[in-house]
């Protein structure tokens, strides 16, 4: 059995923190690949090390003194080093990264030294060999991450080796530059080391005990998701983010490997199983419900459109023009609207309304504002009879006016269109009916 474990910053914010880690690693000898963040918050107004780097070397790009801000985050790499009794030195690397910082060697490179920094500890303190992803993880010229070429000299690297540390967040782009993921992207790194060594799971240890059912800023105390599919996570993209990266999924997803979703300070929890395929069954009929505020609905309406080749093609190929992606496309027999986030559409929406008519040539074009988007979401939907029968009885009893609803043909989502002010409500109502009276 073969694990890749990620650790996020959280996890790894101080030495207290790195030796609940080092139990981690020390109950399981299968846990063998180590993918760490760097330092994360100790507290809550604490700063993230990634953030002090960026910081750090926004002064030095402008050519000021960045010398006690550098020394901030030597220290805390000090505070652990200290913390967890190793005789370990990052004097040369820090001596080397105020160099770099001196010859402008890029926020990439910058915001990369707070993984590699940690690496190192981690290596030293499992004594785990160390893997800079600088040699092993490719990015393509145009900035794209290199797939097939990581997989094949990572895995040939790791494969041969019994542990090691490989730090989260960056590899190297054609020209031996480092360049990063975006910003939470260690997740990527070891879903890219797990597909690398055909691991058997990719657990990645956080400080929450996986998915929720609903946010917990609107449903207090929700449960935790025990096994979601990747494809249900896609559909509740938009609460994904804040526990994993959303594109750390494509990985694993290509061998087929779970992703187990673990907290690091409630290591017994059996937190979240993210899986290809299960037949277990989700404890209620929905496994997720997520949405987001801020959308715009551009309402296009044509008489006989239903009978017009090509006339959905013409409006969203403004869109397309103008930059602008689209959520949702729900459609009628002489209407089609289209879902767009507000902030993406403000400042563009009379050149897209112009550009409608010039290429599509609607009757009217009307514009709504201020609409959030819920996805339902769950596997078990599809072999239940009046699961939308239930969310529209619990928003009418809720008082909450629906807008818009989409159901996706793989019956694993229901979307609904609400105006902002009954996000909550609605949100509050839909967990209550499953949830809540477990119906
Ligand atoms: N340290 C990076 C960040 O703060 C990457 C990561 O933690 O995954 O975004």
């Amino acid at each position: 059995m073969k694990k890749v474990v990620k650790f996020g910053g959280s996890s790894l914010a101080s030495a207290e923190q790195f030796c609940k880690v080092g139990s981690i690693i020390h109950a399981d000898t299968s846990r063998r690949f180590v993918v760490p963040s760097a330092p994360g918050k100790r507290f809550k107004d604490d700063t993230k090390v990634t953030d002090m780097l960026y910081a750090c070397y926004n002064l030095a790009e402008e050519g000021k003194d960045f010398k006690k801000q550098l020394n901030e985050i030597k220290k805390r790499y000090e505070e652990i080093i200290a913390g967890l009794k190793l005789t370990l030195s990052l004097d040369e690397e820090f001596k080397k990264i105020e160099k770099d910082f001196m010859s402008k060697a890029g926020s990439n490179y910058a915001a990369s030294r707070g993984e590699f920094l940690n690496g190192k500890i981690m290596a030293a303190y499992l004594d785990y060999a160390f893997v800079d992803p600088a040699d092993y993880i490719f990015f393509k010229e145009d900035g794209e991450f290199d797939a097939d070429k990581t997989n094949d000299v990572l895995g040939s690297k790791l494969q041969k080796m019994e542990n090691a540390v490989i730090p989260g967040f960056y590899g190297s782009l054609p020209d031996g530059t480092v360049k990063t993921f975006s910003r939470g992207g260690s997740d990527i790194t070891g879903s890219i080391v797990a597909r690398a060594i055909h691991a058997d799971i990719y657990e990645n240890w956080t400080d929450v005990s996986g998915f929720l059912i609903a946010d917990p800023r609107i449903i207090i105390n929700p449960e935790v998701i025990e096994t979601i599919t990747y494809r249900e996570l896609r559909e509740l993209s938009y609460m994904g983010a804040t526990v994993l990266h959303e594109d750390a999924i494509f990985p694993v997803r290509k061998e087929g490997i779970p992703i187990n979703i673990r907290n690091t300070n409630a290591p017994d929890d059996k937190g979240t199983w993210i899986v290809e395929s299960t037949c277990q069954k989700s404890k209620y009929v929905i496994t997720g419900i997520a949405g987001k505020k801020g959308f715009c609905s551009i309402n296009v309406e044509k008489d006989m459109m239903n009978s017009e080749i090509g006339f959905g093609r013409k409006v969203l190929n403004v869109f397309e023009d103008n930059g602008i992606s689209f959520e949702h496309v729900p459609s009628g027999i002489d209407t089609l609207t289209v879902f767009v986030h507000q902030d993406e559409f403000m400042d563009k929406e009379q050149q897209v309304v112009s550009g409608i008519h010039r290429l599509a040539k609607p009757d009217t074009i009307d514009i709504e504002a201020d609409l959030a988007l819920i996805a339902v979401v769950g596997r078990g939907m599809k072999s239940t009879r009046g699961t939308a029968g239930r969310i529209f009885a619990a928003l009418a009893h809720a008082d909450v006016n629906v807008k818009m609803i989409d159901q996706g043909s793989s019956e694993l989502n229901i979307i609904i269109g609400v105006r902002n002010d009954d996000f909550e409500t609605a949100i509050k109502a839909i967990y209550d009916i499953f949830v809540e009276t477990r119906i």
